[in-house]
């Protein structure tokens, strides 16, 4: 009985260190926690513009939204009132001015990567 206990408790860390291993980082609309590979990375490109970031080829910061409508709306904002609040949820997660403009064109690009 003990003996089983024992192999039980190993068997359960084991399991944790292996998840631990998976790069896990949190979405910025509902602050949910997901394996990197689902979630879609938002990072500055070499020019200082903000791209959508499919393949991580950006060094540096990047800021992560899960692929969720609700989410892409809260990040890129859903009309011209929330673009403004989003523009700088943005900014400070990149640490990189972020202009209302820039948050209009990705929301153009993530609803259409919806689809
Ligand atoms: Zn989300």
């Amino acid at each position: 009985m003990n003996r089983l206990a024992h192999t039980d408790r190993l068997a359960v860390d084991c399991q944790a260190r292996s998840l631990s291993h998976v790069p896990v980082r949190t979405c910025l609309g509902c602050r949910n926690r997901f394996p990197k590979n689902q979630l879609i990375r938002l990072a500055i490109d070499l020019n200082g513009v903000i791209n959508i970031d499919l393949e991580g080829k950006y060094l540096g910061r990047g800021a992560y939204t899960c692929s969720c409508l609700k989410c892409v709306e809260q990040i890129t904002g859903e009309n011209d009132q929330s673009r403004r609040k989003s523009a700088q949820i943005l900014s400070r997660s990149l640490r990189k001015r972020i202009s209302e403009k820039e948050v209009a064109e990705l929301n153009a690009i993530l609803l259409k990567l919806q689809t």
